[in-house]
């Protein structure tokens, strides 16, 4: 029997990744996607990955409830990945409240819709190390304490336990997975590594001279998008839900990160980089560091890419983009 999946955020960087993996796992794989007058340009990712022609997209919106109660009962998927958010943290204090709808609320009306139509789907949800924030441990696992430092972490942390609760007081198949950064030629460009693969490929080829950034003292655990969407996956085929964090177990400075990316494409860092003190947060994660112990000892995953051959993959796509940018306007049909 054929296993059917349904992804909300599946045209985010996780969605895409996700669907290339499931597809080649077998699976139906459907998505949830917003309204947007970019219909279209919103599938880039997926056109990317060249798996486009290959997912049934349907509309719905996290905050509408109805909405995925409807596509519940078309789909009745097996499986639901909630990995739709506003998932950007220096927006979230620009938008506080959206932040909230979605990224907590949403999450709710997810379980919520799965629990009267089909309690038997096994759930998804994408936690994030964020909520660890002002870090109570040096190394974060699945029993350290939490300290959100921004609206992001704090709407992360409801989805968090909200996830919890639903398993614990339905009995529903819901596992929380607590993902630390992970980035691809696929993240979004307000995000620091691409932000700085992208200034760099610019800048190699003459297009600015400059890259500002804002706290680059400032450390994460970054692995990459195609390596933790397995352990996604993974979650999903165990017999008991569960939560796990996900994690390289090494940690390093965006300064670091930005020698990697300007050593690739063979810059000088110290001519082009410009702090800019706009781009610092009202309150600072300062670093991020994950034990990935529980999931390489119940699923067998581990990260299989290093943050240098990360970078550079995502410099080189940069740069493929950037030099041939017709070559990569999504043309993708009508929803
Ligand atoms: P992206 O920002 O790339 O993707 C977010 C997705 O959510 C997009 O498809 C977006 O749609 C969709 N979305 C946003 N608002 C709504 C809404 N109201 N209704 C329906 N869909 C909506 O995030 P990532 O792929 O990087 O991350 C996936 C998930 O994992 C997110 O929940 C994120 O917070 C979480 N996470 C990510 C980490 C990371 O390092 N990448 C770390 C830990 C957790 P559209 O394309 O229209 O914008
Ligand atoms: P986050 O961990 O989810 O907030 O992921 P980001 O990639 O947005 O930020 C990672 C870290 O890089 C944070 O500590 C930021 O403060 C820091 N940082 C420094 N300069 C920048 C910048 O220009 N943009 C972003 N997004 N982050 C930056």
């Amino acid at each position: 029997m054929t296993k059917r999946a349904l992804i909300t955020g599946i045209t985010g960087q996780d969605g895409a990744y996700l669907a290339q993996h499931l597809l080649g796992q077998g699976y139906e794989v459907h998505g949830a996607v917003r309204r947007s007058s970019h219909g279209g340009v919103a599938d880039h990712r997926l056109v990317w990955l060249g798996v486009l022609e290959d997912v049934v997209l349907h509309d719905a919106n996290l905050v509408d409830m109805a909405s995925l109660a409807r596509l519940i009962d078309q789909v009745k998927p097996d499986e639901f990945y909630n990995l739709a958010a506003q998932s950007f943290v220096a927006t979230s204090w620009q938008q506080p409240i959206l932040t909230t709808q979605v990224t907590a609320l949403g999450v709710t009306h997810a379980l919520e819709a799965l629990r009267l139509i089909k309690p038997d789907t096994r759930f998804y949800q994408a936690s994030s190390s964020e909520m660890y924030g002002l870090i109570q441990q040096d190394m974060q696992s699945e029993k350290t304490p939490f300290y959100p430092r921004s609206p992001y972490a704090v709407a992360k942390l409801y989805g968090h336990w909200i996830t919890v609760n639903y398993r614990e007081s339905f009995g529903m198949h819901a596992s929380s997975g607590i993902l630390f950064n992970h980035e691809s030629p696929l993240r979004g460009r307000e995000f620091v590594t691409r932000k700085v693969t992208d200034g760099v490929a610019r800048i190699k080829l003459g297009m600015t001279n400059e890259l500002r950034l804002g706290n680059i003292d400032a450390k994460r655990d970054w692995g990459h998008a195609r390596d933790y969407v397995k352990a996604m996956w993974l979650m999903l085929q165990q017999d008991q839900a569960d939560d796990y964090v996900v994690a390289t177990g090494r940690t390093t400075t965006v300064r670091d990160m930005c020698r990697i990316a300007c050593e690739h494409a063979g810059i000088d860092m110290d001519q082009h980089i410009v702090i800019d003190p706009e781009l610092f947060r009202p309150a600072e994660v300062d670093i991020l560091l994950g034990d990935a112990g529980k999931a390489r000892e119940k699923l067998g995953w581990e990260a299989e890419t290093s943050l240098e051959d990360m970078i550079c993959e995502m410099v080189d796509a940069d740069m493929r983009r950037l030099q041939d940018p017709i070559a990569y306007i999504p043309r993708s049909p009508a929803l």
